[in-house]
């Protein structure tokens, strides 16, 4: 099998695996229990935000463990935009871009509905790119909270967070990102970035699925949506996930020290595979832009075919890839991502993404290239008889 879904989910990795493990046999402990074992459980998960906040460069009580991308995105939003206009009631519009991850998206549906915010959605260019000028315009003293995500997970088009974030500084608005794909490929630097939260997933590099991380600036606020024990500074409470948070510490870190080198490579490649596909395949057309998007996704549209044949037949030549997000597959809707870019919906539902992680070889991006001519080729053939 061919793997080109890693935008997905990865496999975890042995050092995370073995990095976890002692928590969950030996040191079995709870943090809050102030007996030895608990004792080591506190002292590794200290280690785990200490090491997430050496790659995020931010302090280690900036770091909130979650339960996953989806959670550190819904405490984002809602936790700071409910926060926010508690502080200031004027602050009752919430800005989020056309193309955000639903965690994001319905996370503002939600405080629309049930809270009276009004959303305002930032408009994309037919790259998926969110317009600066347009998003300065938005800004203004009753915004509660603007979130744009870093890397599209279906196109991977790169935002220019930093120039984003510091116009809603400008304004004094709180600014999350949602960095859950740019991880391992892209600076998490939240200095640099001048983000006030970010958002990460463990299992897209290569730490467990259901755990994540968000990066809360000290200064800002955020209404938890879970309450009990007050765990993670009030933020999030709840046992904590000593292993997990171990594992995704131990995964980021690699991740982070390998970025620079794994990132040029799999660019280059994904550059060959893309240069393969628009040549071998007739009508074929490259969905989101041609460099500032993630390393790690190529994404196309094959019009006239169906995506979901393509898919199947791939999976038949052992290619594994998905249709625009892995949220989005098996549903019948077109991609709002696409839609929001433009594509019109029909060719929206041809929409194939193949996305990479660091093991990818030029050969099996070789053999996809050729099997995508293949399979789009017969499936035309098959149309015209
Ligand atoms: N945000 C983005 C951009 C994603 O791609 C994903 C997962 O695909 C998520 C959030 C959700 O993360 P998780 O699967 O950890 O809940």
């Amino acid at each position: 099998m061919i793997y080109l879904d890693a935008a997905a989910t990865t496999p975890v990795r042995r050092e995370a695996i073995e990095a976890m493990w002692p928590y969950l046999t030996g040191e079995f402990g709870n943090p809050s229990s102030s007996h030895g074992l608990g004792e080591s459980a506190a002292a590794a998960l200290l280690a785990a935000r200490q090491s997430v906040a050496a790659v995020l460069n931010c302090r280690p009580g900036e770091v909130v463990f979650t339960s996953g991308g989806t959670e550190a995105d819904n405490l984002a939003v809602k936790g700071i935009a409910l926060a926010r206009r508690a502080e200031d009631p004027l602050r009752t519009r919430v800005l989020v871009s056309a193309v955000e991850h639903p965690a994001v998206a319905e996370s503002a549906a939600y405080l629309a509905r049930v809270h009276g915010f009004t959303i305002d959605t930032l408009p994309v260019d037919d790259q998926g790119l969110v317009q600066s000028d347009r998003f300065a315009q938005l800004l203004g003293p009753d915004v509660a909270l603007a979130s744009v995500m870093y890397a599209n997970n279906e196109v991977g088009t790169v935002q220019p967070i930093a120039e984003l974030a510091a116009m809603a500084r400008g304004r004094g608005v709180p600014f999350h990102t949602d960095a859950v794909q740019a991880a391992g490929w892209l600076t998490l630097d939240t200095a640099a970035l001048g983000v006030d939260a970010l958002s990460l997933s463990g299992h897209k590099v290569g730490a467990p699925k259901g755990v994540g991380v968000l990066y809360l600036r000290n200064r800002i606020a955020a209404e938890p949506l879970i309450h009990g024990g007050g765990q993670e500074r009030g933020a999030r409470s709840g046992t904590e996930n000593v292993a997990f948070a171990v594992a995704l510490a131990t995964a980021l870190a690699l991740a982070e020290a390998e970025r620079p080198e794994r990132a040029e490579r799999v660019k280059a490649l994904r550059d060959q595979f893309i240069a393969a596909v628009l040549q071998q395949v007739p009508g074929a057309v490259l969905t989101g832009p041609r460099s500032r998007r993630l390393p790690s996704i190529a994404s196309f549209c094959f019009p006239g075919s169906s995506g979901e044949s393509v898919l199947l037949e791939l999976e038949r030549r052992s290619i594994a890839c998905s249709s625009g997000s892995a949220c989005a597959a098996g549903a019948d809707e077109p991609s709002a991502v696409l839609t929001a870019m433009g594509v019109p919906s029909d060719v929206a539902q041809t929409a194939v993404r193949f996305s990479f992680d660091g093991g990818i070889s030029a050969a099996d991006l070789d053999r996809a290239g050729e099997a995508v001519a293949d399979v789009v080729a017969g499936l035309g053939r098959l149309r015209s008889s």
